[in-house]
C-alpha cells in the first residue's frame, strides 16, 4: 500500500471498504477447487528381475496421488493421469482462496477494530 494516506480519518473506512468488495469480486471467481497437494511418483514393481529395481530412471509411472489432511490424517486419492491435470487446477485455486480467506480475515479485523473504537468513542460522548 504505497497510496497517500487520506488527511480526514472518515476516508479509512471507505477505503477499506472497497477493498472489502474487491476481495468479494474475486471469490466469484474462484473456480470448483480442492483441498490438498498432488504427488507426481514413478514406483517399483517389486519384480527382481525388472529394470526399476536397479534403476531409477527405469521406475514406472508416473502415478498420481492427490494428498492431504483430515482429521490430523494424512489422506491419498490415487488419480489417473487424465485426472491429474483437473486436481492440480483445483489445488491451485485452493490455495487461492486460503490466500483470499486470509487477507479478507486480516482486511476485516482492521475493520472492526475500526469500527469498535467509533462505537466507543460514541458512547463516551
Ligand atoms: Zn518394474
Amino acid at each position: 500500500m504505497s497510496r497517500p494516506r487520506p488527511p480526514q480519518p472518515t476516508a479509512i473506512p471507505d477505503r477499506y471498504a472497497q477493498r472489502f468488495r474487491e476481495l468479494k469480486q474475486e471469490f466469484q471467481q474462484l473456480e470448483y477447487f480442492c483441498k490438498g497437494t498432488l504427488l507426481k511418483r514413478m514406483m517399483k514393481c517389486g519384480k527382481a528381475q525388472c529394470a526399476c529395481a536397479s534403476d531409477a530412471t527405469k521406475r514406472h509411472g508416473p502415478y498420481f496421488e492427490l494428498t492431504y489432511k483430515a482429521n490430523g490424517k494424512t489422506v491419498n486419492v490415487k488419480l489417473s493421469p487424465e485426472a491429474a491435470p483437473l486436481y492440480k487446477a483445483a489445488a491451485q485455486q485452493y490455495r487461492k482462496l486460503k490466500t483470499l480467506l486470509n487477507r479478507l480475515d486480516k482486511l476485516s479485523k482492521t475493520i472492526l477494530r475500526y469500527q469498535a473504537k467509533q462505537a466507543e468513542t460514541k458512547h463516551q460522548k
